[in-house]
């Protein structure tokens, strides 16, 4: 897990949309001792992260709730969209840490996803102009599209070869490796990387025939 806490936007229109937010979105698939745990269990639990992480905006999401409220068949299919984009998305990240081509229909979705983004517009204000936009079609959408946009940009102009898999078996966590080596097998030292190293040393201690060693 990397907290390098991405600068939060300050206004309802700065939507500045890091990689690592593209990960933490994906990481919410997430296991626990090997076991899948779903971080957004619901449509209320995925919009509430997507305002936290400006992708939509509260107004958007209550309007959202409000449309949503009493029909549970719209929020099972709204919840499902945002899972399959973000399965699709896993996909082709972990895709391109395999150097392997990603599933057509993953990149099928990923690719329907990212024609949802927003339209970006010059408007007069008061000391000059500034950027704005509408969003057009549904917000969902618009947040999805938002959170696909870094994985790309990353593999257009920055070091693809850098996302990696935690090597944890009972992690699998996306992360982005900014070490100088470019050799990090761990999402996190601290947590995933020691229990690995905790692992080793006990294995080493058992092949010596010596006492197990008390885990740290
Ligand atoms: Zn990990």
């Amino acid at each position: 897990m990397e907290l390098s806490a991405p600068a939060r936007p300050t206004t309802d229109h700065a939507h500045d949309v890091a990689l690592d937010d593209t990960f933490d979105f994906l990481n919410t698939d997430d296991t626990e001792n090997g076991d899948p745990a779903e971080r957004l269990p619901t449509l209320e639990a995925a919009l509430s992260w997507f305002v936290d992480r400006g992708v939509i905006h509260r107004e958007g999401a209550d309007l959202l709730r409000a449309q949503d409220s009493g029909h549970p068949v719209i929020t099972s299919r709204d919840l499902a969209r945002i899972r399959r984009v973000r399965s699709a998305l896993r996909e082709v990240a972990t895709a391109i840490v395999d150097h392997r081509a990603p599933s057509p229909a993953a990149l099928d979705t990923v690719n329907r996803a990212l024609h949802a983004r927003q339209v970006i517009e010059l408007v007069p204000s008061p000391d000059g102009v500034h950027v704005d936009h509408r969003h057009v079609g549904d917000p969902i959408d618009d947040a999805l599209a938002r959170l696909a946009d870094p994985l790309v940009a990353e593999m257009t102009s920055g070091h693809p070869e850098r996302i990696k898999v935690c090597d944890s078996d009972t992690c699998q966590w996306i992360f982005y490796d900014g070490s100088r080596t470019s050799r990090r097998r761990w999402c996190d030292m601290s947590t995933c990387g020691n229990r690995a190293k905790a692992a080793r040393h006990r294995a080493r201690e058992r092949a010596a025939g010596a006492a197990p060693a008390v885990a740290n």
